[in-house]
């Protein structure tokens, strides 16, 4: 079965994600809705969306619009016709009798539903239709969650089952997870009982919303918002309504009624329109204060606002031993709720899946967890969990555990793909060492380098394992979220705030020369990167001889913002890739002039397709929609250049002052317009020394080194000054730049 053409019916939330991602992947799509005007909204929405659904905005012409009434015939062209209306039975009954009337012969039909099971979606269909029926269920927003559930009916055609699957991982990059006919598939039910544990808990334990977001977050390998900025975001309306669907279908005796008890002050929440971001504010909210933008928190015990305080619980590793043995609170709240999600999630295999990693991963690609509730339970151990666990009745899975004590009962990873994936890939090392910063997976013919930090910001333990790990063939590539946000910057002014400058200057020479060892290496170097790979990141990922890169990115050198410039390599780099193309051999000022534009305005891109015109990327570099595919891609890259050389230093050629006074004139008139201000000036003049080669002229020929040097001196410069330290100082309490 090859899939050429799809319509999608209902353009809301899910039908615009599910289409834009098929636009992504190229494959012709039409959106239908009851009237074309909704779904040209849609399409508008698409074309503005942020963090953009589409890879290429320039496409979004390709993705067909109409109506249900005069556009259905489109259905008959389609080889699969997804269903994304309402969540409502009649509504659904009603399209798929339509659609089966006029779809082609063969064509899959599937559902997006997040609750109704497929028994009754189907029930009025055809053993012939039901056939090719089936769930879909991608989760919000599309192009970035991995998850894809799809739940089939006894009477499909299996092969073709498994070529949509097939067709969901290759094509649109997603982790396809086969489940049972169960309310909630795997994904939301672990993931609505554990949010609504985490929930229940912080209310009977008396924490603070910031309390409770501090430790179900971070410390326990849960995406930051936390439960109550997530509830925020979800919507608390939205919230209370998945709550009553799982109210009304699961069984009386299911765990998930006792912690889907209406609770009041939420219940007030939603009748006084505070539903989240969506409304007048939530559990948070963003409140003026003489004229000033304050954070609130909502007092649980109250229901009065007051400023959110900053939590330290004094630990943001994630290591879950230490986190629910600590004697404290957040101790105490970390055991109840990590093991009562362990419980539940166990209490539930087999019904809703045989295989327990397929928890593990649905929580992973749907919830951006780092552990699932059993690989939490492995990083515990077994032995700890029965000695801490009080009861388990009526859990085969907790009963053969207590009794096997098995600490090795994890087995194999990622069961539900043949992908040859990392997180499987590296259980089968020969050995691992490293550091605090990274993991070096060592195997015959090549090592794997994962860093581990937070968003895997780089430091010089980073830099050591890089270093350490080219003795054989090196793919650097992680699981998290983050290729790397850049260099740690609160490891750099730690040594500011002693007014250590020679520490960081160490530092950063030590970065330049890891760089260049990546490039230079005997041994092949590829950079595998996905999710955010700036600054140090970028600069990493662009000495390596060869990138496979994931189609989620976002990419750049953003130095700039924070009052500094790229000084590992990255202005060099930049300076390398476009004095190679034909307008720089024209044109000795194109180059720096060029580069400074790119790294002076701290561009980004967020996709491969935006990066190729800035250079971020080469369009050799490989571009992959499935993450899980990264590792795999990279070993073929290996495979293929068994002979490798490294390539012969790079030599530059700059126009030095000629070329600097341009830059200067862009930064008088960026000056003159109040587009920055007198220290974005000095960092301006600071980068435009570096990339018009300092003092130098065309007729001169720069090395590497000259460039390291000229990156050094100027970032040094920057970073002692008072206004850059506290341009760093606001970005790392708040994660955002300050502007000017
Ligand atoms: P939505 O309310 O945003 O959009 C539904 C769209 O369907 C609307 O544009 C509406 O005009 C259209 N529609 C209604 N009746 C129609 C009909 N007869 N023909 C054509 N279009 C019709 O809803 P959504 O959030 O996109 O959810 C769609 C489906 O996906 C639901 O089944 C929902 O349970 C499921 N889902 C939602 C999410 C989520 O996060 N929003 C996640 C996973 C699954």
């Amino acid at each position: 079965m090859k899939i050429k053409k799809v319509v999608v019916i209902g353009s809301g939330t899910m039908g615009s994600g599910i289409a834009a991602h098929l636009c992504n992947a190229n494959i012709p799509v039409t959106l239908l809705d009851l009237t074309t005007q909704i779904s040209e909204q849609a399409r508008d929405r698409i074309h503005k969306s942020s963090p953009p659904l589409l890879l290429d905005r320039l496409k979004i012409n390709n993705i067909k619009v109409g109506n249900i009434l005069d556009n259905f015939n489109e259905v008959k062209e389609a080889d699969w016709v997804v269903e994304a209306v309402v969540e409502r039975i009649d509504v659904k009954h009603n399209i798929y009798k339509k659609i089966f009337k006029e779809r082609k012969k063969g064509a899959i039909v599937s559902s997006n539903t997040s609750s109704i099971p497929i028994k009754v979606l189907s029930q009025h269909l055809s053993e012939e239709e039901k056939k090719d029926f089936c769930i879909t269920h991608f989760f919000n927003p599309v192009r970035y969650m991995g998850l894809l559930e799809i739940v089939k009916n006894e009477n499909n055609d299996l092969e073709k089952i498994n070529s949509l699957k097939k067709f969901c991982e290759i094509e649109l990059g997603k982790g396809a997870i086969i489940c049972n006919d169960t309310p909630g598939f795997l994904g939301n039910r672990i993931g609505v009982y554990a949010m609504q544990i985490a929930m229940t808990e912080a209310f009977k334990m008396k924490l603070s919303v910031e309390e409770a977001d501090a430790i179900f977050g971070r410390p326990m390998g849960i995406p930051k918002t936390g439960i109550f900025g997530l509830y925020d975001l979800i919507g608390i309306d939205l919230m209370a309504d998945v709550l009553k669907s799982f109210i009304k279908e699961l069984p009386k005796t299911d765990k998930f009624h006792e912690v889907a008890k209406e609770i009041s002050l939420i219940k007030k929440l939603i009748e006084t329109g505070y539903t989240g971001r969506k409304g007048k504010g939530g559990f948070y909210r963003v409140n003026k204060n003489d004229g000033k933008k304050v954070m609130e928190a909502l007092n649980l015990e109250t229901g009065e606002y007051y400023p959110c305080k900053k939590i330290d619980i004094k630990s943001e590793k994630v290591d879950l031993k230490s986190l629910i043995n600590r004697k404290d609170k957040f101790g105490k709240y970390a055991w109840s709720v990590i093991s009562k999600i362990i419980k539940y999630a166990s209490s539930l295999v087999p019904e809703i899946t045989k295989e327990f990693n397929d928890i593990d991963e649905a929580m992973r690609l749907g919830f951006n967890w780092s552990k699932g509730p059993f690989e939490m339970l492995e990083e515990i151990g077994v032995t700890n969990f029965f000695d801490k666990i009080d009861e388990y009745q009526d859990n085969d899975f907790l009963e053969n555990l207590a009794k096997n004590k098995n600490e090795k009962f994890y087995g194999e990873r990622q069961k539900y793909t043949d992908i040859e994936t990392l997180g499987k890939v590296k259980k089968t090392a020969t050995s691992v060492d490293g550091n605090s910063s990274a993991q070096i997976y060592r195997f015959k013919d090549y090592n794997v380098v994962e860093f581990t930090t937070k968003a895997n910001a780089l430091d010089y333990d980073s830099m050591d394992a890089l270093k350490k790990a080219t003795d054989k063939p090196l793919i650097i590539i992680n699981e998290s979220m983050q290729f790397s946000a850049g260099v740690n910057l609160s490891y750099t002014m730690d040594f500011a705030n002693k007014g250590d400058f020679k520490s960081i200057e160490k530092f950063i020479r030590y970065f330049q020369e890891t760089c260049k060892h990546l490039k230079y290496s005997d041994y092949p170097v590829i950079s595998a990167p996905s999710g955010l790979t700036l600054g140090g990141g970028f600069e990493v990922m662009v000495h390596s001889n060869f990138v496979a890169s994931h189609t989620n990115i976002v990419v750049g050198l953003v130095e700039t913002i924070v009052g500094l410039i790229p000084a590992g390599g990255g202005c060099k780099e930049m300076l390398a890739r476009w004095l190679d193309t034909e307008e720089a051999k024209n044109d000795s000022n194109y180059a720096s002039l060029k580069v400074f534009n790119i790294i002076g305005s701290g561009k980004t891109a967020s996709s491969p397709i935006e990066a190729e015109p800035l250079k971020y990327l080469k369009s050799e570099d490989k571009k992959i929609m499935n993450r899980n595919s990264l590792l795999e891609v990279s070993k073929k890259i290996l495979e293929v250049n068994r002979n490798f050389k490294p390539p012969s230093e790079t030599m530059f050629k700059l126009a030095g002052n000629v070329v600097k006074e341009e830059m200067i004139k862009v930064l008088e008139k960026l000056y003159n317009d109040q587009v920055i201000l007198d220290h974005g000036m000095k960092v301006g003049k600071e980068l435009a020394n570096v990339l018009s080669g300092g003092d130098t002229t065309i007729e001169k020929t720069l090395s590497e080194e000259d460039l390291f040097k000229l990156e050094l001196d100027a970032f040094m410069k920057l970073i002692e000054t008072k206004e850059t330290q506290d341009r760093i100082k606001y970005t790392l309490a708040t994660g955002k730049p300050l502007v000017n």
